[in-house]
């Protein structure tokens, strides 16, 4: 994309560049902040790019050196109806360049596809809001509301050097933001229609997971190995944990899912018997979309990480464990009560992250507003609501009392394996979905 000079592209015409440059950024974050480089760089890049056409982008770092945001506003003709906040993290997590066809720093454009770490995660959604804000700038458009564009750090590693630390410190950044969209939702799952034929579905991301990590500690009679111990601190853990990685939760289905599984009844004459044990068993008919579907219908907990003992002839007084939970909304209360169940009396626990699910309902003038433009853009399109299994940087912004929906806008081809990209080997976004999702961000932007 040539910055300085020359009339205005088409911003479809320049997010392929944007988005492949964006990707020869290593941005990768690897948990630990000594070794996670690569965002001030990419920041600073987006900086220039947004200040070439005119914008004062504020340049930020989060809780660390490096760890780099910027920030850009754009005012509407009604400031009053509240601003709408567009949110995109520049970090990725670490690739093995090994294991990969391209290079994952490459950002190679091949075969209808930008290829690289962070194509659908989520850098694809970085350069359709790069080229969006500065179209709307080029051209003097006027918004209806605020805008407020955020490119983030440390979205990878729970946001405590990005997101979390902006809302904690700087929520002046935030100020007068009612709304806001980011990832991961808008993308499209084409799915068999009852009549023949077949329907893109857009599914919008309304609601979030509780992302919890739980460490428990089992405390027990410390002794010489070659002795009786029947208060063994390893097998009270053991046990506990093999009872929690065995559970099975109750199948629990939020309004948004019942909507989003409604809508594919309704599409495909496909029947959810919720009342069912094998629910699970009729979304695997959804393709590879499955494997992260099934994860929105129940509650889980898996066991992570194990730590105990130091020689093999010594019983330790303690062993500790951390067990991965994601809990549904609405079902914190009861997902503790359950879990507390299954430790027993020996194995106390504590959250060492605990960030909790969010969901909102799937309606209000800025759902129309994405619905219409998808719609301008593929009119055979249907949006519907979902949950994400996993959690983003919405989780940050709720905190605020902002009402998030994941939405970057991509139409995918019907054979993609979608989820498998996430944070998989071969990342890569296809050209034209790039294309169409500028398209709907740009119209959904000056209408919004
Ligand atoms: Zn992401």
């Amino acid at each position: 994309m040539t910055v300085e000079t020359g009339a205005p592209n088409h911003p479809s015409d320049d997010v392929v560049e944007v988005v492949s440059r964006l990707i020869r950024f290593d941005t990768t974050n690897t948990g630990d902040p000594e070794t996670t480089q690569g965002e001030a760089e990419c920041a600073n890049w987006v900086a220039e790019q947004l200040a070439a056409v005119g914008y004062q982008p504020e340049y930020l770092e989060s809780g660390g050196a490096g760890r780099a945001n910027v920030f850009v506003r754009l005012k509407g003709t009604d400031s009053a109806r509240g601003a709408l906040l567009i949110h995109g993290h520049l970090d990725v997590v670490p690739a093995e360049p090994a294991d990969w066809s391209v290079h994952p720093f490459s950002g190679a454009v091949e075969d209808g596809y930008v290829w690289g770490r962070g194509a659908v995660d989520m850098k694809d959604m970085v350069g359709m809001m790069i080229v969006v804000a500065r179209q709307l700038k080029q051209a003097g458009i006027v918004p209806p509301r605020d805008l407020v564009f955020a490119f983030v750090a440390d979205e990878e590693h729970g946001g405590r050097y990005g997101s979390h630390w902006l809302v904690d410190n700087r929520p002046d950044l935030f100020e007068g933001v009612t709304e806001a969209i980011g990832e991961v939702g808008g993308f499209s799952l084409t799915v068999p229609r009852r009549d023949g034929g077949e329907r893109r579905l857009y599914l919008i991301e309304t609601a979030e997971k509780g992302m919890q990590w739980m460490k428990l500690t089992a405390r027990g009679q410390a002794g010489h190995g070659s002795m009786a111990n029947d208060r063994n601190a390893v097998t009270l853990l053991a046990e506990a944990v093999a009872r929690i990685g065995r559970h099975q939760f109750p199948l629990v289905l939020t309004d948004t899912v019942v909507e989003f599984l409604g809508a594919i009844s309704d599409e495909t004459g496909l029947t959810f018997d919720t009342d069912s044990d094998d629910l699970e068993g009729v979304i695997e008919k959804l393709g590879p979309m499955a494997r992260m579907l099934k994860a929105i219908v129940r509650d889980t907990a898996n066991p992570t990480m194990l730590k105990a003992g130091y020689k093999a002839n010594v019983i330790p007084g303690s062993a500790e464990a951390v067990i991965d939970c994601r809990v549904l909304p609405g079902r914190q209360a009861a997902f503790e009560a359950e879990i507390d169940e299954l430790l027993g009396p020996d194995v106390t626990r504590e959250w060492i992250r605990d960030l909790p699910s969010y969901e909102t309902t799937f309606d209000g003038d800025l759902v129309d507003a994405m619905n219409a433009a998808v719609l301008a853009v593929d009119p055979d399109g249907r949006t519907v609501p979902y949950m994400l299994s996993g959690g983003s940087d919405a989780k940050a912004f709720a905190r605020l009392g902002i009402r998030c929906f994941g939405f970057a806008p991509l139409r995918l081809p019907p054979e993609l394996d979608f989820a498998s990209l996430f944070h998989g080997v071969d990342e890569r976004v296809p050209v034209d979905a790039l294309r169409f999702g500028t398209d709907v961000l740009a119209h959904f932007l000056t209408h919004c």
